[in-house]
């Protein structure tokens, strides 16, 4: 018995997925990749448990940065589609009522045991991404700390533990091992390919900030806006950029806390969609140009085997909306599931010969294939 379904699929592609690992009761999540890059999110979280008491220690804040859990996972989607490869992601998934993730265990947990248990494993998740990372990049991984502000002129804060009165010194002063010694990225200051100066990485013309504001988001430090004013509320780096960069004496990590506005970057799906593909595209630029690294070389670490679907025929079609499926098995009760790179079951049905794809975004999916035996198969398709 033959059965068709329409899919629109153009590449068939054998890469990826990222290893998801959950801390105690869910509240920190890990998403384990494959390319140079650790992004934390650690002020997205809703879980808000009535087994641990609301925070009240030392003047605790507890607002939320409102969708950069979900600018996080659109991120790792934009590497996917750009890189075949994740990023490693670790969330924290506690309203920061109950867990501030980017504050020493003390003031962050303010001394509750369920608390100060997601505060370690959120930043031994983020020790274990590191090493490994390191380890297959030759030491060599940019860190971001992802969060959103409140204030009012809508451009991106990159923290790079440097005050804005710090930010304020002209480039020879910032270029001084004082200074040099006060930055997340003393580690590209050192080793960066082309010799250049930490002003030069903090606002030269290949500066991430400069990177972005050429792309459209317009950020500070950067060539464009070398430095934020004293009276803007300027986010410099917290804990979590202290304690996971070159900052600390023997991390090759370069890493910032990335502070992004609402309007146009995380305001909406579609926003949220267009700016991480060209934050993808300018962390691409910035680390091929300052330390050669090849993004095509990521290697995959792939938890499912990949076998072919050896009575699933994918074949492309001339109209570049859909291309057939042909099942071609005397098998008449299976199911067919389609996953995306989240891990998400995004279509799922039974002997089903017909499929509306058009409600997919582009980008990986895994199409899953089990029989009435449960004998399962799966393939990996990327859909532009
Ligand atoms: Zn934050």
């Amino acid at each position: 018995m033959m059965k068709y379904i329409l899919l629109s699929i153009i590449i068939i592609c054998t890469k990826s997925y990222a290893q998801i690992i959950f801390g105690t009761n869910n509240y920190i999540e890990y998403r384990q990749g494959n390319l140079p890059i650790i992004i934390s999110v650690p002020h997205g979280g809703n879980m808000t448990p009535s087994s641990i008491p609301n925070r009240t220690c030392n003047s605790a804040v507890t607002v939320t940065d409102a969708n950069t859990i979900e600018l996080a996972r659109q991120i790792d989607s934009a590497f996917v589609n750009a890189t075949g490869c994740h990023p490693y992601v670790i969330y924290c998934h506690l309203h920061r009522s109950k867990l501030d993730c980017n504050r020493n265990i003390a003031d962050g947990a303010c001394g509750n045991a369920e608390a100060e248990t997601a505060w370690n494993e959120f930043n031994n998740f983020i020790n274990s991404a590191q090493s490994l990372a390191q380890s297959q990049f030759g030491g060599k991984a940019l860190y971001i700390d992802l969060h959103g502000h409140g204030n009012s002129i809508q451009r991106l804060e990159l923290g790079y533990l440097l005050y804005d009165t710090e930010l304020a010194n002209t480039d020879s002063v910032l270029n001084t091992s004082e200074y040099v010694g006060y930055s997340s990225i003393q580690n590209l200051v050192a080793t960066n390919v082309n010799a250049y100066t930490h002003s030069q990485l903090l606002r030269g013309p290949f500066a991430l900030g400069t990177l972005l504001g050429n792309a459209g988001y317009p950020s500070v430090p950067s060539q464009q806006i070398p430095f934020p004013g004293t009276t803007t509320n300027y986010f410099s780096g917290g804990y979590n950029t202290a304690h996971h960069t070159s900052y600390v004496t023997g991390n090759t990590v370069n890493g910032l806390q990335m502070e992004c506005n609402y309007a146009n970057v995380r305001d909406s799906y579609l926003n949220r969609k267009l700016f991480s593909d060209s934050l993808v595209s300018v962390i691409q630029k910035f680390l091929v140009k300052h330390q050669t690294i090849n993004f095509s070389n990521c290697t995959l670490t792939s938890i499912e085997p990949v076998k072919p679907l050896d009575d699933l025929l994918i074949s492309p079609n001339p109209a570049k909306d859909y291309i057939q499926i042909s099942y071609n098995n005397s098998v008449t009760d299976f199911e067919i599931e389609i996953i995306n790179t989240l891990g998400q079951t995004v279509f799922k049905t039974q002997n089903q010969t017909i499929l509306n794809i058009e409600k997919f975004e582009r980008g990986l999916y895994v199409i899953k294939l089990t029989d009435q035996h449960k004998n399962t198969k799966i393939q990996k398709v990327l859909f532009q």
